[in-house]
């Protein structure tokens, strides 16, 4: 069901090379592209019908507006189950919590005297969040995309979810649900590709918006790339991706039933465990049949997903090897099931986000840890954070000094201006004191 890569026996290589050795689902986005660039160019010239038409094709529906109306929106948060709503409220206090933290303030460094720059911290102006709604549907990720677009201070939130074909044509309502729950009244059936052209380009029913954020599949992360630059994205997010890093003392009950939890999304996620523990592994291949047998999406996703070239059983000498496999990798979520686990977490260098012990598994952070849920993939993680307040702001410099403060420096500046050919900068200087340099 799951293959093995056995690592034991030779020193580990460095980098890339170790990197080559470890599972990886082929997620060719560029070759993607090229099937999305006819529909965002669609959606450019033709609006609001192309994406109908596309919504169509794609989701098999045909809606008469993709602009979901204020009341669907209400009435799914008036018929939705109780229980359901009770739990989104959870997710979404927890969520607020953690993210109103990350809120930045505005800073001021005294440089000199008379000389200072200032960091403000500005909100995006409109962003457009997108929810996946393909194989299944994400009202968590409604509630992990607004509520640090909340926090930040955005003050344009538009969501787009595919139309669902059972609910005629408007996105799924949990989703609309978790929309009302957070305040969200404008919100789209659109999806895939022409969702992300809609909120780059505009249309006659949606504003063009600055930043494009959330998840999605492939033809998601191949429009982020296309349209990248004309608006702003997040990441290039990828199929869900967890490894678990974990010794003897690990439960496999707990290894197994993780590493299916995300085989769940998608038969190209990722589920990897890493261990010095050959009892582990066995104990831990055992538990997988009986586990996979007992759920749902079994043949659709979860086998091939663990059967996929991207899974796998990592075999290492040592957890300090098992610690090098997990940074070449950089997992979206790593969970760490090791003895002294808080302490191995603190030496992880690249993971989306990082659960600890027994008790802190990735389900939880899918939902209700209060952590965000849309993280870096494929390795991305050594370079990229997840989605949080700071993706919502931009950090501007405000430059302010007085001509006694400016005079001190202007002769480094000319010198510099010089040392790169570049004498109208230094000149620019000058003209302020009577086109000479000031006497420091
Ligand atoms: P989705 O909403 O991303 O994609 C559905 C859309 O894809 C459809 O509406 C359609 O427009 C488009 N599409 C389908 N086939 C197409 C084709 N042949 N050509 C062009 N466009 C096409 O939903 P999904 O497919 O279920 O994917 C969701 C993904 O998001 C999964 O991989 C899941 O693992 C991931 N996810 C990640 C996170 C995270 O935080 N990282 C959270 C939730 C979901």
């Amino acid at each position: 069901m799951i293959s093995r890569i056995d690592l034991r026996g030779t020193a580990l290589p460095e980098g890339g090379d170790l990197r080559d050795l470890l599972p990886r689902a082929e997620f060719d986005v560029e070759a993607a592209v090229e099937t999305v660039r006819p529909i965002c160019e669609d959606v450019r010239h033709r609006g609001s019908a192309a994406v109908i038409d596309w919504g169509e094709k794609f989701d098999g529906v045909r809606l008469g507006s993709i602009r979901v109306p204020a009341d669907a929106i209400t009435g799914a948060l008036e018929t939705l189950d109780p229980a359901v709503r009770a739990a989104l409220e959870e997710s979404i206090r927890r969520a607020r919590l953690v993210h109103r933290e990350q809120r930045r303030t505005t800073h001021t460094t005294q440089v000199v005297p008379g000389g200072t720059v200032t960091e403000k911290w500005v909100p995006v102006e409109r962003v457009g969040l997108y929810v996946p709604g393909g194989r299944s549907v994400y009202p968590s990720s409604v509630v992990m995309n607004v509520v640090p677009a909340q926090e930040a201070g955005v003050e344009g939130i538009a969501v787009a979810s595919p139309p669902q074909k059972e609910f005629g044509g408007l996105p799924h309502p949990t989703i609309l649900a978790a929309c009302a729950l957070l305040g969200v009244g404008e919100v789209y059936a659109a999806g895939g590709s022409q969702a992300v052209a809609m909120f780059a380009y505009g249309t006659e029913d949606c504003l063009p918006v600055n930043l494009v954020t959330g998840p999605g599949n492939i033809y998601v992360a191949a429009a982020k790339r296309l349209l990248k630059g004309r608006v702003g994205i997040d990441a290039e997010a990828g199929p869900t991706e967890i490894a678990i890093l974990a010794d003897a003392t690990a439960d496999p009950v707990h290894v197994a039933a993780d590493l299916i939890s995300q085989a769940e999304h998608d038969p190209m996620a990722a589920a990897v465990l890493v261990t010095d523990s050959e009892e582990l592994a066995a104990a831990t291949e055992a538990e997988l049949k009986p586990q996979v047998a007992a759920t749902r999406h079994v043949t659709d996703r979860i086998e091939p997903a663990l059967a996929g070239r991207q899974s796998a059983i990592v075999l290492v000498d040592s957890l300090e090897d098992g610690l090098k496999v997990v940074d070449a990798y950089g997992a979206e979520h790593l969970e760490i099931q090791t003895e002294n686990a808080a302490a191995v977490a603190d030496r992880v260098r690249n993971a989306g986000a990082v659960f600890v012990g027994p008790w802190s598994p990735v389900s939880l952070g899918d939902y209700c840890a209060g952590s965000n849920h849309v993280l870096p993939t494929g390795g991305c993680a050594c370079h990229s954070s997840g989605l949080s307040v700071q993706s919502f702001l931009r950090g501007i410099h405000i430059v302010d000094y007085t001509r006694d403060a400016l005079a001190e420096v202007t002769h480094h500046v000319v010198t510099l201006a010089e040392a790169e050919d570049l004498p109208a900068h230094g000149a620019a200087l000058k003209a302020r004191f009577g086109w000479k340099v000031p006497q420091a």
